[in-house]
């Protein structure tokens, strides 16, 4: 279901001519973005590379808003979603699609198909 989500939005980016309006927007959505692309399950699925060229457009607009965001994002004080836990955002995972934060012990334990984690919301959790 995150492949299609992403394929589609990936898709629809290309044929508006690599408009800067269908780019990726937001920290998390698109910290979800990079770690599904970069997680071993994404190689299961076709069409990865136009996913990839969307995820490294999205990254670069971020990085021309705000210049050496993602270090300091990673390093971000992050509450989990489900419990007290309060983690550097590097250990904290994230829903693909509704973008819940989950630490390391609230993780689902699920799987979809291709490997990843399962998030009751249809995502996975990357
Ligand atoms: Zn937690
Ligand atoms: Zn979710």
């Amino acid at each position: 279901m995150t492949h299609a989500v992403y394929l589609q939005a990936a898709r629809a980016w290309l044929g508006s001519g690599r408009s800067s309006r269908m780019l990726k927007q937001g920290e998390w959505p698109l910290y979800a973005l990079y770690q599904w692309v970069h997680s071993e399950a994404s190689q299961h699925h076709g069409e990865r590379n136009l996913i990839y060229d969307w995820l490294n457009a999205s990254k670069a607009a971020q990085n021309a808003r705000e210049p050496g965001w993602y270090g300091r994002f990673l390093n971000r004080e992050t509450g989990c979603s489900h419990c007290s836990r309060v983690q550097q955002a590097r250990m904290v995972s994230v829903c693909t699609l509704c973008h819940q934060l989950f630490c390391p012990w609230c993780k689902p334990k699920g799987t979809v198909a291709n490997g990843n984690r399962r998030h009751d919301c249809g995502g996975e959790v990357v």
